[in-house]
């Protein structure tokens, strides 16, 4: 095994942690202060970071859609332009977090920064990014990716870079108390696919990563099954915790990786306007069973230390069963979509030269419209 590990955010996590935020911020910064559709002004985050900025000098950039955009991040960049920003300030869900990353790299940009997203160029500097989580889900406040949209053409993609990685991220969990029940389910769902993405693949012969990647599993499966608990701060702790070690770089560096899930549902929600968890929730099982043969051994490893059974072709079932029961669908079906949705998506693929897929590259176009069909059926 391989690998270059380097994950740089610093983390403050628990009650009160917002105030911490100006450890971390130059004194002499300009900072803009990003948020999305105003639910941090409902449960105090607007007013606590208002409060821990007041010798600062900052302004604030507000309206970042969930799957945020070009066209929105664009308008940000002018005022990042205008007043001479130096500091970036994310306080939202993997939305506001990834429009800020897209934000921070154009900003230092001299041509249209959706060449990072096009793969045309690479990053080579960007502003500094710091993080107030409101929605554990994506791991983004301290990982190098970004997804950003661009309305227009439907697409929806991905940049990697280290010049992206947040200097710092406040998981607060009592945060979550105005989080709805369908973004908290899309939290569990999400965390749920990003550590299988890592962990569901043949050859892995790490027993670190492996072992990591089974208690990251294990945590969410707990807290799928009790949901009830909810709102007590134990359920909550580890939900913040469980979906940011899904994804901050650890269990993925030195190991075969899939995301073809990911992919393929990046392609959906640009389509259809699926949330995110949405669209992996009707992708990963059917890709499970049309994948079955490459995946078999692992699968069974992960009945025996994930859900104590021996079947591969039940774990399959157990997932798809863990998400049903909390009332996330697997099925494309239940969305709104019209008769070319197979059509639509591998085009999409097609388009982004997405031909072959997964940790062996052979889920080709037509094992992807398998995988829709089934979903559909
Ligand atoms: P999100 O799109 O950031 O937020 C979804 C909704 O939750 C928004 O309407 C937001 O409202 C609301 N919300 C957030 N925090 C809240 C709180 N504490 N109380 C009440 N409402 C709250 O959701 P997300 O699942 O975190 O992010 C999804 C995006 O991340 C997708 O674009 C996905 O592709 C991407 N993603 C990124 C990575 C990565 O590694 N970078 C990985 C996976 C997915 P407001 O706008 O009003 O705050
Ligand atoms: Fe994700």
């Amino acid at each position: 095994m391989t690998f270059s590990y380097y994950n740089p955010t610093a983390i403050e996590f628990g009650a009160g942690k917002i105030s911490e935020i100006t450890k971390y911020i130059p004194k002499k910064s300009n900072v803009l202060f990003v948020y999305g559709g105003g639910s941090i002004k409902k449960n105090g985050i607007y007013q606590q970071v208002v409060e821990a900025l007041k010798n600062f000098n900052f302004f604030e950039f507000y309206g970042v859609e969930p799957n945020p955009s070009v066209e929105t991040m664009n308008k940000a960049l002018s005022i990042v332009k205008e007043e001479e920003i130096d500091y970036i300030l994310a306080v939202g869900g993997g939305s506001v977090i990834d429009g800020c990353k897209y934000l921070a790299a154009a900003a230092l940009y001299d041509g249209d920064a959706w060449d990072f997203l096009d793969g045309k160029k690479q990053v080579e500097k960007a502003l500094p990014i710091g993080v107030v989580l409101t929605l554990p889900a994506t791991g983004s406040e301290s990982n190098s990716l970004s997804v950003v949209s661009k309305k227009s053409t439907n697409d929806k993609r991905l940049f990697a870079s280290d010049f992206i990685h947040p200097k710092f991220a406040v998981l607060d969990p009592s945060v979550m108390s105005t989080l709805d029940d369908r973004q908290l389910k899309n939290g569990l769902v999400d965390a749920f696919v990003h550590t299988c993405e890592q962990y569901l693949t043949i050859p892995n012969n790490s027993l670190v990563h492996d072992g990591y990647s089974e208690t990251i599993l294990r945590g969410l499966t707990t807290l799928m099954n009790t949901w009830e608990n909810k709102d007590d701060s134990d359920w909550r702790d580890n939900l913040m915790l469980l979906a940011n070690q899904a994804l901050n770089g650890f269990i993925g560096c030195g190991v075969v990786q899939d995301w073809a899930t990911h992919f393929i549902g990046h392609e959906i929600t640009a389509y259809y306007g699926l949330d995110h968890a949405r669209s992996l929730a009707v992708v990963q099982p059917h890709l499970l069973r049309v994948m079955f043969e490459d995946k078999k051994d692992k699968l069974e490893q992960m009945g025996k230390n994930v859900f104590a059974i021996t079947d591969a072709n039940k774990v399959i079932d157990k997932i798809e069963s863990l998400y049903n029961n909390l009332g996330v669908s697997t099925k494309l079906s239940d969305y709104e979509v019209d008769d070319k949705v197979i059509e639509n998506i591998t085009e999409s693929l097609k388009k982004h030269q997405m031909l072959k897929l997964g940790e062996n590259q052979d889920i080709t176009i037509e094992k992807v419209k398998e995988i829709l069909q089934k979903s559909l059926a």
